[in-house]
C-alpha cells in the first residue's frame, strides 16, 4: 500500500479472533476484536477526525484558516490533528489536566495547542471551557464530539460496514465501550440494520453512571460517563457490563502478555465484558468488540507495572 497522506492509512484495521484455545468459553464460539490501535494515530478516534474534518469542509463549516478547538482526553484531539495537518488547519484542544501525559505530548508533536481544564470539573470542565474559547476565537470550529451526530455516524459509515463484510456470518452480540458513545451508537445502529436481533452491549467502568449510581474516580481511560450521551436513546441497549479497575487492568496485561496485543484499559475492559457475552451464550456463537487504542500512551501510569 503506497499513501501520500497518513489519513489514507485510517481503517482496514485487523479482527483479532479468539476462541477457547485462547480462553474458556463455549465450543464453536468466538470473540473478534477489532485492532483499532493500529490506526496511525493508535485509536479509533482518527476515523472521528478523518471525518469531522471532511464534513467540516462539506458543510461550510471550515475554510482554510479555521481553527479547530474540542475538549478531548486526547485520542480525539490525535485523530482530529492527523486529518487537519493535512490542511495546515490550526488545533486547539481543552485537556482535563488528569489526562494522559502521553497523549498530550502526541498532540503536542502534531502541532496542536494544548488547554488544560482542572481535573475535578472532568469533562465537563473542558467542554465549557472550549465553549468560552470557541467564542473568543474568530472562525473557529467547535466540532463537540459529545453532541455532534457527525461523531456515531463517521463509525456507522465506516466500522460497521468493515466488521460487516470482513466476518461475513451473523453476528449475534455487539460489545463496546462507552465514551461519547459515538463508536458504540454508529456500529451497533448499523449492524442492527444488517442483524435485526443482534444483542448491543454497553461497556463503562465502574464510576461511571450508565448502570446507576453517582460519578466516581476511576484509572480505566477513555470510557465511563458523568452524564449520559445523547447519541445512546435512540438505541435498545440490552445490558451495561460495568467493569472494575482491577478487572480491566488485569485483562489488559493478559492481552500483552499471551497475545502480543498492545491496548490500553479500555480495550481490557471491553474484553472483560465479551468474555461475560459470550460464556452467557450458546455454543457456536459470535461476539464483536473494540480494542479503541494503544498501551504506549499510558506507560507513564505504569499499566503494565
Ligand atoms: N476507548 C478509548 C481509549 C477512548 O479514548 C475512547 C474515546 N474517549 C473510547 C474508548 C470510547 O469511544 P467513544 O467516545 O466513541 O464512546
Amino acid at each position: 500500500m503506497i499513501i501520500s497522506t497518513i489519513t489514507e492509512a485510517i481503517g482496514s484495521t485487523p479482527l483479532y479472533r479468539f476462541d477457547n484455545q485462547h480462553y474458556s468459553m463455549p465450543k464453536g464460539s468466538a470473540i473478534y476484536a477489532k485492532l483499532e490501535y493500529l490506526n496511525p494515530g493508535g485509536s479509533i478516534k482518527d476515523r472521528l477526525g478523518s471525518y469531522l474534518i471532511k464534513e467540516g469542509f462539506a458543510q461550510g463549516k471550515i475554510n482554510e484558516k479555521t481553527t479547530i478547538i474540542e475538549p478531548t482526553a486526547g485520542n480525539t484531539g490525535i485523530g482530529i490533528t492527523l486529518a487537519a495537518l493535512t490542511y495546515k488547519l490550526r488545533t486547539v484542544f481543552v485537556v482535563p489536566e488528569k489526562f494522559s501525559l502521553e497523549k498530550q505530548q502526541l498532540m503536542k508533536a502534531l502541532g496542536a495547542k494544548i488547554i488544560h481544564s482542572p481535573s475535578e470539573q472532568g469533562i465537563i470542565g473542558a467542554i465549557s471551557k472550549s465553549k468560552k474559547l470557541a467564542e473568543e476565537i474568530s472562525n473557529s470550529y467547535l466540532p463537540l464530539q459529545f453532541e455532534n451526530k457527525d461523531n456515531p455516524a463517521a463509525y456507522y459509515h465506516t466500522l460497521g460496514p468493515e466488521i460487516f463484510h470482513e466476518i461475513k456470518e451473523n453476528i449475534h452480540s455487539f460489545v463496546a465501550g462507552i465514551g461519547s458513545g459515538g463508536t458504540f451508537a454508529g456500529t451497533s445502529t448499523f449492524l442492527k440494520e444488517k442483524y435485526p436481533d443482534i444483542r448491543i452491549i454497553g461497556v463503562e467502568p465502574e464510576g461511571s453512571v450508565l448502570n446507576g449510581g453517582d460519578p466516581a474516580p476511576h484509572e480505566i481511560e477513555g470510557i465511563g460517563v458523568e452524564f449520559i450521551p445523547p447519541f445512546l436513546s435512540p438505541l435498545s441497549i440490552n445490558q451495561i457490563e460495568t467493569i472494575s479497575d482491577v478487572e480491566g487492568f488485569n485483562y489488559t496485561r493478559q492481552l500483552a502478555r499471551e497475545q502480543g496485543l498492545l491496548v490500553g484499559s479500555s480495550s481490557g475492559a471491553a474484553f472483560a465484558a465479551a468474555l461475560r457475552e459470550i460464556r452467557r451464550l450458546p455454543p457456536g456463537h459470535r461476539v464483536v468488540t473494540i480494542f479503541p487504542d494503544a498501551a504506549d500512551r499510558y506507560l507513564s501510569k505504569n499499566i503494565y507495572l
